[in-house]
């Protein structure tokens, strides 16, 4: 964010508690609560967190929630799948008055997929406190989302370019907005993004609690949080804790861009017997690899953010109902896409930042469950692997023979 986003003159949302407990800048120094009626959350809200499935806040959620509810800014990290997302879900139920009808809570993340399931996680949560949650993403109608900010709703999650169109429109009235929350926020405050993300930051009004929440959090991001946060609650992972046990990860030497193909036409079968995400570094080579994957009779989808959103949502409830099996796509699925049944990530060419390799091979293993990543590796690309091997100190095999028994 640019450095005029001063954070002077701000207040504190929600005050220190009397007997609060010191939190001090690490993980180490914030509690844990080990149940979410404990958090102090309403009835409505708990009955909804419960519905859900919820039985029992995760690490993350036992460590954020409370600083969240009580008005602090707060960073936190977590590996991908542990309840991240779901920690600003159920959180910011609970922060809203929903006697309000006007916006309090903006959640913002790089995608409109993922800004969607995040609105979809809250609108099930919140059901039974009355939450009103709208999905302000582009690509849909401008009138639609008009009449239901119109409406008047308590949340906004949604992707920085139509939020802020919104906002100049003044069919998102701002004034009421107490909390701001970036999910994926390492990107949605990279290169790509920050100007955007500042547009609407200027909007915001100045008592404004932040949140910033990621499986990945790079130095150069925390350095620059003190300009636009006050004192956060920081929730951190060492980077050698980042990769889960339960994912395991393999390589297989293709030797040769070429044969990257043939490699993939012979595990097709393989990956059917769960959900399979396989992840292309180009839009171009998403179609061209469907467009062979196909003449081979292979049964697949394929997405990206050249599609129309129309397309992008069928593709997006086929795969997420079981009916497609594989899916050919770009980091347009890297970052917090959540469908429990994938077990299974190919990087067809491997990621363009260490980051983005947690973040893809996230897409498997969900809430403790089994994963398996794939990575085709050129001769080239071995030294690339070896260098994500050794920054997250992590181990990457060659692939085994009985890879079926694996996931
Ligand atoms: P992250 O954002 O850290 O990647 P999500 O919030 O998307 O993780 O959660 C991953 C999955 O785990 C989702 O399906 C979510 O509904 C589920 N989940 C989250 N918290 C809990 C919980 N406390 N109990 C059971 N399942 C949970
Ligand atoms: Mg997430």
């Amino acid at each position: 964010m640019a450095s005029t986003a001063n954070p002077s003159g701000r207040r504190r949302v929600g005050g220190a508690m009397d007997g609060e407990k010191l939190v001090f800048g690490s993980s180490e120094g914030v509690e844990t609560i080990g149940s979410f009626e404990e958090m102090g959350i309403s009835e409505n809200v708990l009955r909804g967190i419960y519905s859900y499935g919820y039985e029992k806040p995760s690490a993350i959620q036992q460590r954020a929630v409370m600083p969240i509810l009580q008005g602090r800014d707060v960073i936190a990290q977590a590996q991908s799948g542990t309840g991240k997302t779901s920690t600003i879900a159920l959180s910011v139920c609970q922060v809203v008055d929903t006697r309000c009808r006007e916006v309090q809570a903006l959640i913002l993340s790089p995608t409109r997929e993922l800004a969607s399931q995040t609105r979809k996680t809250i609108q099930a949560i919140g059901l039974h406190a009355n939450v009103q949650a709208h999905a302000c993403i582009g690509g849909k109608s401008l009138g639609e989302d008009m009449r239901k900010l119109e409406h008047g709703v308590h949340v906004v999650s949604g992707t920085p370019g139509r939020v802020f169109d919104m906002i100049k429109r003044r069919s998102l009235r701002t004034r009421a907005i107490k909390l701001l929350i970036l999910d994926e926020s390492d990107e949605m405050l990279g290169r790509g993004f920050k100007d955007q993300i500042y547009d609407v930051y200027r909007y915001l009004p100045p008592d404004l609690q932040v949140c910033l929440v990621s499986a990945t959090l790079p130095r150069e991001l925390l350095e620059m949080t003190t300009k636009f946060m006050t004192d956060p609650v920081k929730i951190l992972v060492k980077r050698d804790e980042l990769t889960l046990d339960q994912i395991k990860q393999y390589f297989v030497n293709v030797e040769k861009e070429d044969w990257k193909f043939e490699t993939l036409c012979d595990l097709f079968d393989t990956l059917t017997i769960t959900q399979a995400v396989i992840f292309c570094n180009t839009k171009q080579k998403v179609d061209s690899l469907s467009d062979k994957l196909r003449r081979e009779n292979f049964s697949l989808s394929s997405m990206h953010g050249d599609m129309p959103q129309r397309e992008r949502d069928q593709i997006m409830n086929q795969f997420r109902s079981g009916e497609s099996r594989v899916l050919v796509t770009t980091d347009v699925w890297a970052r917090g896409i959540d469908v429990q049944q994938v077990s299974l990530v190919i990087n067809y060419d491997l990621p363009n930042t260490r980051e983005l390799y947690i973040h893809r091979i996230g897409r498997s293993g969900r809430f403790g469950r089994k994963g398996v990543a794939i990575n085709f590796v050129t001769n080239e690309d071995l030294k690339i692997l070896r260098d994500i091997e050794q920054y997250y100190s992590t181990q990457i095999d060659e692939m085994p023979a009985n890879l079926a028994d694996l996931i």
